[in-house]
């Protein structure tokens, strides 16, 4: 039906295009007007010479007289001329103007030209008619072992690697698989070197397309072009599908045009059409997971979702590592003091500056690259960046890790029984600047001292920032945690019947309620506060530690503690 408008659209189009050439022609053929004065039309007018008058609002007017002969005459451009006209018994015709009539059939020419030479462009691509070549469907030479840092991420690509690989296998268990994974992180972290290091590790064709590509296609286009990837995925049996960029279809659905409605649609009806014995596995990358359409995030669709996080300090150092593999290093480059310098690059940043130093190098007639390349090559890539820029994102991790610093010393001297996994200033994918990460122990019911650690806990990141700044220029970081909190002390009000002060559990008016919880949240407070000034030695000392390495576990936790014991 689409196809079936569009190729009325063309054909009408090419008609158009050619009636306007021939219209052209035709004008220039015909015989010159005779120009007259206005004095002269109206004397024909009013001896009822003249037959007909095209109004316009150009310069000149044309009639044609009884004998058929075209005359111009300046326009009067009066307000009741075609009253007049008419009135004289000459017939009217208005249209837009010569110039403006030229326009119109210009940019019907251009537009007509436009559509051709688009629709050639993708017929080049290969779709419309023979439908659908992904950009490439080879089996990738890339392996996991090209893939530096980034472990967790891979962790989870190697257990689809067995299933590609033998679906039948899990076909016997009953087992459930996979079908769509959504890799998301920043640009840049390696979501497109892994998927397709997935496919070569499986030794199966990679089918890839770009999400950007749908974009401004004709309805039914994009949809087509889906359905023709995934059968050409089917006919190579196992196979990785690469969706790049997907948020280009998948926004959520307020403005998205129809088009990418139905590219989308096409899109979740392929992968719910997928038949168990098929090892096809799709995968999917973006930016920005919170801004897809929860549709595509559902069971069954893109259900795995897999971070690929910016690198941290030590994976730096591996992603140097590797692009420094191929390259001729001199001995005094020190791969550790740039990745120390290199603080919130992407791994495909890193591997920029390496080649930007290699350049510099090959320039020099260099035997290899040295120290000086590097720091000049690093120097290009903060050129952009103004020196208040790099100034600020300093500042902005030096926030940042004094907010998770506050939550991990309180964590630990408020909440000892729970377990800190991670603290971290590399930002994630999910657009937090850092995070702290602490295991409760799982219990029936908790008392309501430990619910009020909670809340301090939770609010100990913005106390940092008030310590570190001052009260009045506390950063916006803090939300998430002002949320949590807030929702804790609601509850223990709420549900659990705690008060603060007494033990009285009955509260008859909302306000009396709402008041309570806001007494949990400044006892809360209060109390982040005050074990942040006590232990204000070791929060200075998990801080800068944060700033150096940039995520630090329980013991590092611990031994910034033990070494300003406060009780001595
Ligand atoms: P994304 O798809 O996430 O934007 P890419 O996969 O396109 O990022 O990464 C671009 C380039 O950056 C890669 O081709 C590779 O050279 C380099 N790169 C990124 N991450 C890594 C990594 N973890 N290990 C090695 N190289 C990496
Ligand atoms: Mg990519
Ligand atoms: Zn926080």
């Amino acid at each position: 039906m689409q196809q079936k408008t569009q190729r009325i659209i063309s054909i009408a189009l090419v008609a158009l295009m050619c009636m306007t050439l021939a219209v052209i022609k035709w004008r220039s053929q015909e015989m010159p007007a005779q120009h007259i004065t206005y004095p002269a039309f109206l004397e024909k007018l009013t001896s009822g010479e003249i037959a007909e008058v095209n109004l316009t609002t150009s310069q000149t007017l044309t009639a044609k007289d009884t004998e058929g002969h075209s005359l111009t005459f300046d326009n009067p451009r009066m307000d009741n001329f075609k009253h007049m006209l008419l009135l004289s018994g000459a017939s009217v015709t208005e249209n837009t103007g010569d110039a403006v009539g030229y326009a119109v059939l210009l940019a019907a020419v251009l537009l007509g030209a436009f559509y051709l030479k688009k629709k050639n462009r993708q017929s080049e691509r290969g779709f419309i008619g023979s439908i659908g070549h992904a950009k490439e469907s080879t089996v990738p030479s890339i392996k996991f072992d090209d893939v530096a840092a980034n472990e967790e991420a891979l962790e989870s690509l190697r257990d689809l690697l067995s299933f590609i690989q033998s679906p039948e296998h899990y076909n016997r268990f009953g087992a459930r698989i996979p079908r769509g994974v959504m890799l998301y992180g920043m640009p840049g972290t390696g979501k497109t070197l892994m998927a397709r290091a997935l496919a070569g590790e499986a030794g199966v064709p990679f089918f890839a397309v770009n999400g950007a590509d749908f974009v401004e296609m004709y309805v039914g286009v994009g949809a087509s072009r889906i359905r023709s990837l995934f059968k050409q995925a089917r006919k190579a049996g196992n196979a990785v599908i690469f969706i790049d960029e997907i948020d280009a279809i998948g926004k959520k659905r307020d403005n998205r045009s129809d088009e990418r409605e139905q590219t989308l649609n096409a899109l979740l009806s392929e992968m719910s059409g997928f038949r168990d014995q098929d090892g096809i596995v799709v995968l999917a990358a973006t930016n920005r997971i919170d801004t897809l359409d929860e549709a595509l995030l559902r069971a069954g669709r893109f259900d795995r979702h897999i971070e690929v996080p910016l690198p941290g300090l030590e994976e730096r150092v591996k992603i140097l590592t590797v692009h420094a593999q191929n390259k001729p290093m001199a001995k005094d480059v020190s791969l550790k003091d740039l990745a120390s310098q290199t603080a919130l690059f992407s791994g495909a940043k890193l591997e920029s500056v390496l080649n930007e130093a290699a350049i510099l190098a090959a320039k020099r007639n260099a035997e290899s690259i040295e120290t000086e390349d590097v720091n000049r090559a690093m120097d290009h890539m903060l050129f952009g960046m103004d020196r208040h820029g790099i100034a600020s994102i300093e500042r902005e991790r030096e926030i940042t890790a004094a907010h998770e610093a506050g939550h991990a010393l309180l964590t630990a001297i408020l909440l000892p029984e729970s377990n800190i996994k991670k603290v971290s200033i590399v930002p994630t994918g999910k657009g937090a600047a850092g995070y702290s990460m602490a295991i409760a122990p799982e219990r029936m019911f908790h008392q309501k001292q430990e619910l009020l650690h909670h809340i301090a806990v939770a609010l100990g990141g913005r106390e940092a920032e008030a310590l570190l700044l001052g009260s009045e220029r506390v950063s916006t970081g803090a939300s998430n945690d002002i949320e949590k909190a807030t929702s804790l002390a609601m509850r223990m009000v709420n549900e659990w019947g705690m008060l603060p002060q007494s033990d009285d559990v009955y509260l008859f008016s909302q306000s009396q309620k709402d008041q309570a919880a806001q007494q949990w949240l400044k006892l809360g407070q209060n109390l982040a506060a005050s074990v942040l000034s006590r232990y204000a030695a070791a929060w200075e000392d998990i801080t800068a530690m944060l700033l150096s390495l940039e995520s630090i576990g329980n013991h590092e936790v611990q031994a910034c503690i033990a070494n300003n014991d406060i009780s001595a």
